[in-house]
């Protein structure tokens, strides 16, 4: 994968992972916040919510307290009128008639006077008992007559109702005490709270009295007072509801009942119970139908007994409003975040977009940048230049390419020098390369310079095509023996030229060896035909083209050492014009040279083994140095040479002993082990000469 492009998907994930995880967090931060907005939403609602349920019920409280309290008010002062107005009636009798009548008659007056008086259906009436203990109006009847005794008469609860009433009327003169009374129209045997005023009557030690059932006078306070309660209402469903701790409803659902009836559900009655056990009142909740349905709905409601009563009065609220309004909430919630993840959708896509295009941009820029670098790396190893920095702009890559220039200006120097090398060597080194065939691979430009052939035509063709047909068979099959074997061959080569002519080279024949296996060959030469010319110069008579005197002085000693060392045979042979002088001053010089041509052509002719050579040792004189031949041999090859010179036909009308041109031959041969030195090589070649000419001339003969 490409680098520029992993850059590129690495910024567009970081890019998209992060933008989704500040959403997963932006998410999780709503949520939680939803969470404790709830919360706190339901915590606030309920708190508001207790404080109206409180609120409301302390609101009745008050009321009933306040009502019950203008209500025994009232009751109180009725009390006390009537016994003010029992007690005037009775002191104005006794005052107008407590002269007049005895004191009997005086309290039937009394007693009679407010017999007949009656309130409330007759409940309620006047009594007179005295302060002893004595019965004397109960219940519209007078009990002058018996005079009961009821000081120990007590009520339900045990007080004793006329003792109290009589310490109330001896010690404070008047005022209320409260008992329980049976009703007497009702013949129940019931005893029913009462509250009684009481106001001694002095005269005659007595207490005047009225008593009223409480219960009577509260029935109607209480019936208005529900009736109120159930009226009303607050917030969307928010009633009062009354029932008394011994189980019977009073206001049900909003409404007071006719008659208390049991409450419905024992268990909802049972939490009501415990929760007033707190004097401060409690709230409870449960569920509960709604007035106007019967689906049942959580409601928080607050209960507080009224003790004077023993009625527990409460109000609730239904909290599904709550939920309503958390899921009103959350639905905002909802929407906001439908909303936000929108903008954040369109967010990312703008991040995505630019981030994309801001990594195109670099990863462009990225790829850009190694491009440039690669090319300019490739073209500077081919042109020998450096990268160029401008081109780039990453600091970065500007770094790399500055140090590689450092690398590439050493390599370029030595690359330079190496091409200096090369070109030197392709321009004067004649170099060859061959296939393990010596079919030309590689040749330097010397090479074609000198051979005249071109690049094109050497390669392909076997290295063979510059072989000099003078150049032996022997030389090349030990060349290619040497090379074969993986050895160097070294040696000079006279080679052929396009043109035919020739060139002579110091040759080096190195096989190129790839895992221990010749692949091919590869040549280095020199140049060596001015030095062969030289030599040749050197070591050639110029007129006859033979070898010179100078050469035989060193050829002679050469094979001298070579036969004393392989102990072979050595023959020398000289060989003189006969009556040259004669020749020269006959035809003159000019014939004397062709005809010393024509006798050096005839000893050329006769030298073709590598072993033989032929040299002019001065004037009309030459010598031959053959090597293991056997004397028969020899003298028959020197005879030879004679008859071929005489066949020459040069005319010579001045010799004395032919008419043409002949030779004299002196030879000797000799085992090298045999021959002292080359003096005595020449000396006997001579002396074998000198012979031939005493004996004539024109012969062969040897020592
Ligand atoms: P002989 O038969 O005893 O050998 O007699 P000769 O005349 O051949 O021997 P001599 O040594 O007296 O003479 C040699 C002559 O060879 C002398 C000279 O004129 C001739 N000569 C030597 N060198 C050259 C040369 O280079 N060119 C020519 N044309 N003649 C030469
Ligand atoms: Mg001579
Ligand atoms: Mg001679």
């Amino acid at each position: 994968m490409k680098l520029s492009k992993s850059i590129f998907n690495l910024i567009l994930l970081v890019s998209v992972l992060s933008t989704i995880f500040i959403t997963i967090i932006f998410m999780l931060f709503q949520f939680n916040n939803f969470e404790k907005e709830s919360k706190y939403i339901r915590n606030e609602f309920l708190n508001a919510k207790k404080d109206l349920l409180k609120k409301e019920i302390s609101y009745v409280y008050n009321y009933i307290e306040y009502q019950e309290k203008i209500k025994k008010n009232l009751i109180q002062q009725r009390l006390k009128n009537r016994v003010n107005q029992a007690y005037n009636i009775a002191k104005n009798i006794y005052d107008k008639n407590v002269s007049k009548v005895s004191k009997e008659e005086l309290q039937y007056l009394i007693v009679s006077a407010l017999k007949e008086i009656s309130y409330e259906n007759n409940r309620q009436y006047f009594f007179i008992n005295s302060n002893d203990g004595r019965a004397i109006l109960f219940n519209k009847k007078s009990f002058l007559d018996t005079q009961k005794n009821i000081w120990d008469f007590r009520d339900l609860k045990g007080n004793y109702i006329v003792q109290k009433q009589s310490e109330i009327a001896l010690e404070k003169n008047e005022g209320f005490i409260r008992n329980y009374f049976i009703k007497p129209d009702l013949k129940d045997d019931k005893q029913y709270p009462k509250l009684s005023f009481v106001k001694n009557f002095e005269e005659f030690n007595w207490h005047i009295g009225m008593g009223e059932y409480l219960d009577d006078f509260l029935f109607e306070s209480k019936q208005e007072i529900l009736k109120y309660i159930a009226s009303i209402r607050f917030g969307n469903d928010g009633y009062i509801f009354v029932n008394r701790i011994d189980k019977k409803a009073l206001v049900f659902d909003g409404t007071k009942l006719d008659k208390p009836k049991d409450y419905p559900n024992s268990e909802l009655f049972e939490k009501q119970l415990q929760a007033v056990k707190n004097k401060n009142g409690d709230f409870i909740f449960y569920h509960f139908k709604k007035l106007n349905s019967e689906k049942k709905y959580p409601k928080l409601a607050f209960v507080k007994t009224y003790e004077n009563w023993n009625w527990i009065i409460g109000t609730g609220i239904y909290i599904d409003e709550i939920e309503t309004q958390i899921e009103q909430r959350s639905h905002e919630l909802k929407q906001n975040i439908i909303s936000q993840l929108s903008i954040i959708a369109v967010i990312l896509i703008c991040t995505i977009i630019f981030v994309y295009f801001i990594s195109k941009n670099l990863t462009l820029r990225l790829t850009h940048n190694l491009n440039t670098l690669t090319h300019s790396f490739n073209e500077s190893s081919k042109n020998l230049s450096i990268i160029n920095i401008e081109k780039l702009t990453f600091k970065e890559f500007k770094k790399l390419a500055y140090s590689l220039n450092q690398v590439l200006f050493a390599r370029n120097e030595t690359e330079k020098k190496l091409k200096n090398y090369i070109d030197i060597v392709n321009n004067y080194v004649i170099t060859s390369s061959t296939d393990e065939n010596g079919i030309i691979t590689e040749v330097s430009k010397a090479f074609c310079d000198i051979s005249g052939f071109s690049n094109e035509e050497l390669i392909g063709n076997n290295h063979n095509i510059v072989r000099h047909p003078d150049m032996p068979k022997k030389i090349y099959e030990n060349l290619w023996n040497t090379i074969k074997n993986g050895q160097v061959w070294k040696g000079e080569l006279k080679n052929l030229k396009k043109d035919g002519s020739y060139y002579w080279v110091d040759i080096v024949i190195e096989p190129i060896l790839q895992n221990n296996e010749i692949i091919g060959y590869t040549a280095i030469r020199q140049d060596i035909t001015n030095k062969k010319i030289v030599e040749y110069l050197s070591i050639t008579d110029e007129l006859t083209k033979l070898y010179n005197r100078r050469y035989f002085n060193i050829k002679i000693e050469e094979e001298l050492n070579r036969v004393k060392r392989d102990n072979l045979l050595l023959s020398f042979i000289i060989l003189d014009i006969d009556y040259f002088k004669n020749y020269n001053d006959t035809y003159g010089h000019l014939l004397g040279d062709k005809a010393l041509k024509d006798v050096s052509e005839v000893l050329i002719n006769m030298t073709n083994r590598s072993s033989d050579f032929a040299f002019r040792l001065g004037g009309e004189e030459f010598g031959l140095i053959l090597i293991n031949q056997d004397k028969k041999n020899v003298f028959e090859y020197a005879q030879k040479i004679r008859q071929s010179i005489e066949e020459l036909h040069i005319e010579h009308k001045t010799s004395k002993i032919s008419n043409n041109l002949t030779a004299s031959i002196g030879i000797v041969t000799r085992n090298g082990n045999d021959i002292k030195d080359s003096n005595e090589i020449y000396r006997l070649a001579d002396e074998a000469l000198y012979i031939s000419k005493r004996n004539g001339r024109n012969q062969v003969n040897e020592l």
